[in-house]
């Protein structure tokens, strides 16, 4: 049938606005039902001291689980969802998720993670965000200071007076917060230096060549000093080798996150990885 046709066709449409459009309005539907069927699932990737390789906390991931097209990346439809708004409705559902497994780890006595959870700029800004995290953190039992908030710049960038009292009262809640991707976009240091966070988490691409590029090790650099005297402790993303992992180390980075030592797994995975990371 049409609909069913639709839902095969629409990857491939996209070279005139108006398949662009209708590729958004059958997205948009196909994202209402995957919320309802519960295609979304979450990965969690493990963030480790850069000395000791102690898991010291992870990052969930949502993922989308398509019944016709397999695994669809967030990279494309996390920015569809802010444009259609369900990102509000998805975004609720992957915090409730999140705390909601790790009582379950800790419960069972497989481990005691904090948790840290994207949020969109649309779902910080929204009215009723605070309640809806206060509620949330009520009905799983999670305490507070052990979730994280992950925000990117645009977050911060969108009425600037808003963003601080959320973060304010954040912060009073005991919920703690990182700059996610700090240096990708138009990164103010005024933002470092005025807004409650805890954690700067440095772009990939500044990691990504920062043993050949000085450029980009001078930026690693002065973001982690900074950061320090700011009292702020700096994530590294996006490391894939030793020698990524020994340079950060000479340069005091706090945390490291990447493949070197685990990509983001389901749940249950996640109960098998060992305490330090990579395995000896
Ligand atoms: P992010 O928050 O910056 O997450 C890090 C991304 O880098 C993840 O991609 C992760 O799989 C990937 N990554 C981790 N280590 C490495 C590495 O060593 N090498 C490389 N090449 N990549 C690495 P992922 O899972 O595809 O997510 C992409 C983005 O989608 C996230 O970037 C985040 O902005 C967004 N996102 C994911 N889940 C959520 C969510 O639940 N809510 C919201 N609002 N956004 C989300
Ligand atoms: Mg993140
Ligand atoms: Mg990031
Ligand atoms: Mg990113």
């Amino acid at each position: 049938d049409a609909k069913q046709q639709g839902r095969n066709t629409w990857q491939w449409y996209g070279d005139n606005v108006a398949s662009l459009m209708s590729e958004q309005v059958e997205m948009r539907l196909e994202m209402q039902e995957a919320i309802r069927d519960e295609q979304f699932l979450l990965h969690y990737q493990p963030i480790v001291d850069t000395r000791t390789g102690q898991v010291r906390s992870v990052e969930a991931l949502v993922r989308w689980q398509h019944p016709d097209k397999g695994m669809i990346s967030p990279g494309f439809f996390i920015p569809l969802a802010e444009q259609t708004g369900q990102i509000v409705a998805l975004g609720r559902w992957v915090l409730h998720r999140a705390c909601q497994d790790m009582a379950t780890l800790f419960a069972d006595g497989e481990a005691d993670l904090p948790v840290a959870v994207n949020i969109s700029p649309l779902q910080f800004r929204r009215t009723g965000f605070l309640e809806e995290v206060e509620q949330i953190l009520a009905a799983t039992g999670w305490p507070p200071h052990r979730l994280e908030f992950e925000v990117t710049e645009g977050v911060l960038m969108s009425g600037t007076d808003r963003a601080i009292e959320v973060l304010q009262a954040l912060r009073n809640l005991g919920v703690q917060v990182a700059i996610d991707d700090f240096g990708s976009g138009f990164s103010s240091l005024r933002y470092l230096r005025d807004l409650p966070i805890n954690k700067v988490k440095l772009d990939q691409s500044f990691i990504h060549d920062i043993i050949n590029n000085r450029d980009n090790a001078a930026i690693a650099q002065g973001v982690i000093t900074m950061a320090h005297h700011l009292g702020l402790k700096v994530v590294a993303e996006g490391i894939e080798t030793p020698e990524q992992q020994t340079d950060l180390m000479h340069r005091q980075c706090d945390l490291l996150q990447g493949f070197l030592f685990s990509r983001p797994v389901p749940l249950e995975q996640l109960k098998k990885l060992p305490a330090h990371l990579p395995e000896a």
